[in-house]
């Protein structure tokens, strides 16, 4: 079995007939690459908690962030879907390596889209190709589903530089990011402000170590009367939470995407095991019940992928796809914890272990249901559309 799946080729086939030989190939390629260098760096960094400085600048050099952008900011010009193809790869070889790269990507969408020209020039061409790195700080202490509940404030003082004072908590990529993709309460309600690592007054927490996606950092920011210029403040002020939104929906589908992978992951092992582990003179494979339990893991994961890659399909060609976006991750999450926790049983005892590398999925997929918009969350948007 090809690490870039028959599955994925078909989608992108139906998506793109007319490229499909072209894209395939890429995608091939790619899958071939993250199955050699990233997949056998996974079990480690989970095990040492290692941060994938290393797998993200390999991937970063295959031109994996700038697939979406134009070709005048370093990007390849690829289909949205494509991208989207890459990230559920990713997340299949290794799941820190493949949040901290989605989280980046949140950003570079976000900066893309309300960033102006010399902000495009100055910061999104080195965060596409992964000269710098960035980190996304909505979430505080007391603001988390409910974020527009944050105290974290920003003011324009007399020297023309924007003042910000408050703290982030749950922060992805802390310490490693040169910027930070930073919303803050101003007296016209919320505004977006980058701020580089090196700003007076700004500092990192602690590391906070997390049951899983043990290779990403994860820490509070902390903001002491940080300055940083006005040109920093990301497109108008008053619009920052719309912004967040934006970027939000956006950053669903990758996160969709990535529990596909991690999904994939665990169905690929639990078919491998079934054929090798013996009882009652038998493969497991030979069972009916193992048989159904691989044929729901295959179906759901493909369901999971289809939703995940329309909602893609949508955000390239700028249509609507907020709550396809949505669910896509409410699905994909949700079916990756239903997928890695049936694969720990088909695995029994083994599954377990340590010795295992199968819990590591699950313990992955978790976040996924809770990061960038929880579970009910996605609930609340999704059936908004029918009721609001
Ligand atoms: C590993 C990790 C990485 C993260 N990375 C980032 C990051 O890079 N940037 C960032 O800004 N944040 C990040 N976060 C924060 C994450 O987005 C929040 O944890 C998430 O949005 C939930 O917020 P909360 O933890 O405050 O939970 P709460 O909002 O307190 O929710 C607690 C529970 O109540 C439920 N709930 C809340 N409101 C409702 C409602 N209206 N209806 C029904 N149920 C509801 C929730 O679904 C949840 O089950 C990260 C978190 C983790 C754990």
């Amino acid at each position: 079995m090809a690490f870039y799946t028959e599955e994925q080729s078909k989608i992108i086939s139906s998506l793109f007939p007319d490229q499909a030989q072209e894209y395939n190939q890429l995608l091939e390629s790619f899958g071939n690459f993250v199955e050699k260098e990233i997949l056998p760096t996974a079990r480690t960094i989970d095990r040492q908690g290692i941060f994938p400085k290393e797998n993200m600048d390999k991937i970063f050099k295959q031109g994996f962030t700038n697939i979406p952008y134009s070709e005048e900011l370093e990007g390849l010009g690829l289909p949205y879907p494509i991208y989207i193809a890459c990230m559920e790869l990713v997340g299949k070889a290794c799941a820190s390596t493949a949040i901290s790269l989605a989280i980046h990507g949140t950003v570079c969408d976000g900066l893309y889209q309300f960033g102006n020209k010399d902000q495009h020039e100055k910061y999104l061409r080195d965060l596409i190709t992964g000269r710098k790195l960035s980190a996304f700080g909505l979430t505080e202490s007391n603001a988390g589903s409910d974020a527009r509940s944050m105290t974290t404030k920003a003011v324009l003082d007399s020297s023309g530089n924007w003042k910000i004072n408050g703290s982030k908590m749950y922060i992805t990529n802390s310490a490693k990011a040169d910027y930070y993709f930073v919303f803050a309460k101003t007296e016209k309600g919320f505004a977006s402000l980058l701020v580089p690592k090196e700003a007076k007054g700004f500092s990192c927490g602690s590391n906070i170590t997390k049951m899983g996606l043990r290779g990403s950092t994860l820490m509070g920011l902390n903001f002491d009367n940080v300055l940083v210029p006005k040109e920093n403040l990301i497109g108008v002020n008053g619009e920052g939470f719309e912004y967040a939104k934006k970027m939000l929906f956006s950053g669903r589908i990758t996160i969709a995407a990535l529990s596909v992978g991690i999904a994939q992951a665990a169905l690929e092992k639990s078919i491998s095991y079934a054929k090798e582990r013996q009882a009652f003179g038998k493969s497991l494979s030979d069972f009916e019940i193992t048989r159904a339990k691989i044929s729901d893991m295959m179906t759901e994961i493909n369901g999971a992928r289809l939703l995940t890659y329309y909602a893609a399909l949508l955000k390239g060609r700028k249509q609507d796809f907020g709550i396809e976006a949505c669910e896509a991750k409410l699905y994909a999450t949700e079916m990756a914890l239903r997928v890695c926790n049936q694969a720990i049983q088909l695995h029994g005892g083994y599954g377990y272990t340590d010795e295992a590398d199968v819990h590591r999925h699950w313990r992955d997929a978790k976040l996924m249901t809770i990061g960038e918009g929880t579970s009910e969350i996605m609930q609340v948007i999704i059936s908004g559309k029918a009721f609001d």
